[in-house]
């Protein structure tokens, strides 16, 4: 008998009869004998419904009502699927966040989780019952419902295997796990058997988006190891836990492409100290995530910075870049949005030689043009024309022997 804590997201509990399929795989894992933990999303779209709603009603909802309005979505979620379990005969209890003792700090709409009391869920495991869990949400020390973020199911089920000494957690999504790459661009895409964290954190930040990145991070923190796998049919999973050294073997296990990026390019700054920091700090003020970060030798007192931001900040960047050029007396604002990134990502790029030659030759007879350039210490990301970006993903993918 093990301990298991499984989270079903969106789409695995997206209607009434998926919520019956998945009691029937909760009632099989439970006839094996398991002590079972189950967490789940909101129906897949009613989290978005609810905001959509929020903002039709308010321009600028308040983020602990939006908590109170969001939370709901999971609610509905939990009481389903306890009576769901109730149908087939399985003995369920469904619990809240907050009943459920996951307390958090008191940021609204994207709080952390700062302790679990499981007595309540030992309480009931010890009794034999499936205890099903809100994702997603919490309760703070002024006793305030809290949400964890977008994807925050994730972090959940992750922090509940942590504090419930699980023997095993288990995602289930709507893809068989992890692949080498996006199987709908990439045909020859193969699903990995494990992966580990660090990687699994490089492709999530370079467009791959299994799961919430906070998650991983947190599963790296506290050694929870975990198996992404679906729902919808018995194949194993991708087991994602901490990096072993026969995973340097291979360069690079996965590639990535975000065609949600824009790239800006600031030209004619005055070459001093203290320019980047000013052109920064705005975008910083205005809460803009900066990704790539590109300047280019000084010439004639003059300098240009290249950057990459969200596709969706695009505006809010070149709108709060006009107050700092006026200050600083020069410099222009180019907005392009037709680029994406691609990225290769391995923990074998650390011992390994060639892995950026191999890739810019596999893009340089694709007759694919690269903007930007930049690394870690286990990726290479490149920007490129967003038009070029699914068959460059094909070359690099098959340069690297990944199919
Ligand atoms: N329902 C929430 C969302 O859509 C949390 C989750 O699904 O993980 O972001
Ligand atoms: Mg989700």
């Amino acid at each position: 008998m093990s301990r298991i804590v499984q989270k079903y997201g969106g789409t695995s509990v997206g209607d009434v009869e998926r919520i019956k399929n998945v009691a029937l795989r909760i009632k099989a894992f439970r006839e094996e004998g398991h002590e079972l933990v189950v967490v789940v999303s909101a129906r897949s779209g009613v989290t978005n419904e609810l905001i959509a709603r929020a903002q039709a009603v308010c321009a600028n909802p308040s983020e602990r009502e939006m908590d109170q309005l969001l939370a709901i979505g999971e609610q509905e979620t939990i009481a389903l699927t306890a009576m769901a379990l109730h149908g087939v005969g399985v003995d369920a209890v469904s619990y809240t966040g907050a009943q459920a003792g996951i307390f958090t700090d008191t940021v609204h709409t994207k709080a952390k989780i700062k302790t679990i009391n499981a007595q309540p869920l030992e309480k009931d495991l010890k009794a034999g019952r499936v205890i099903i869990v809100a994702g997603f949400q919490g309760i703070n020390e002024d006793g305030q419902i809290t949400t964890l973020g977008r994807g925050g199911s994730d972090l959940t089920a992750i922090a509940l295997a942590a504090a419930l000494k699980a023997d095993k957690c288990e995602i289930y999504t709507d893809v068989d796990g992890v692949y080498t790459a996006d199987p709908r661009v990439v045909k020859t895409a193969r699903k990995l058997d494990e992966i580990s964290y660090d990687e699994m954190l490089e492709l999530a930040s370079s467009g791959s988006k299994v799961m919430q990145s906070r998650s991983v991070e947190f599963a790296a923190k506290y050694g929870v190891v975990f198996e992404v796998r679906s729902s919808f049919n018995h194949n194993p999973g991708t087991i994602v836990k901490q990096e072993v050294a026969y995973m340097e073997k291979v360069a690079v296990r996965g590639v990535a492409v975000d065609k949600d990026q824009a790239k800006v390019v600031v030209s004619n700054l005055p070459d001093q100290p203290g320019t980047a920091a000013k052109v920064f700090r705005a975008l910083a003020d205005a809460s803009i995530i900066v990704d790539m970060i590109v300047q280019n030798v000084g010439h004639a007192g003059v300098a240009n910075l290249t950057f990459t931001v969200p596709l969706t900040d695009t505006a809010k960047a070149k709108k709060s870049l006009e107050p700092v050029l006026a200050k600083l007396g020069g410099g222009q604002v180019a907005v392009s949005e037709g680029i994406a990134k691609l990225s290769v990502v391995g923990v074998g790029m650390k011992t390994h030689s060639g892995v950026a030659a191999t890739l810019f030759q596999a893009l340089a007879d694709a007759g694919v043009n690269i903007e930007m350039i930049s690394t870690s210490e286990i990726k290479i990301s490149v920007i490129i024309d967003k038009a070029r970006a699914d068959e460059a993903a094909r070359v690099a993918h098959a340069a690297f022997g990944l199919g």
